[in-house]
């Protein structure tokens, strides 16, 4: 089933243009708001001004990596739930998203219906 969350915002913090398209590709049935972020520290800044209800997190990004940007926003945040995109096969990635204070994560390349499944187990509550 399709799932609504046109009254949700997902930012997808993301410096990489064609893993961003993707997203916002796999979560166009589900009418998300989407915002776009390139850097941690721009990720940090919008999850303090804006309303965010749920962050896909890439983890190498410029400035402020995704872990370093998770830490900043669970300190004055700490209810936006943030799903790290780990690299694929990269189980030190997946403990330290958890240490850093991710929610969950999925891992790339990812799959739609996983990341569907993972991102409704914090939107669909
Ligand atoms: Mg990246």
């Amino acid at each position: 089933m399709t799932k609504n969350w046109e009254s949700k915002v997902v930012l997808i913090a993301e410096d990489e243009q064609i893993n961003f398209l993707f997203l916002k590709a796999v979560l166009k049935p589900t009418k998300a708001q989407i915002i776009w972020t390139k850097t941690g520290r721009e990720t940090v800044n919008v999850c303090s001004s804006e309303k965010v209800d749920i962050v896909l997190m890439d983890i190498k990004m410029p400035d402020l990596n995704g872990l370093e940007a998770t830490i900043e926003i669970k300190k004055t945040n700490p209810k936006i739930p943030i799903i790290a995109q780990t690299a694929y096969v990269m189980e030190e990635d997946e403990e330290a998203s958890i240490k850093a204070g991710c929610d969950d994560y999925i891992s790339k390349p990812i799959r739609p219906d996983n990341l569907l499944t993972i991102m409704s187990k914090f939107l669909d509550i």
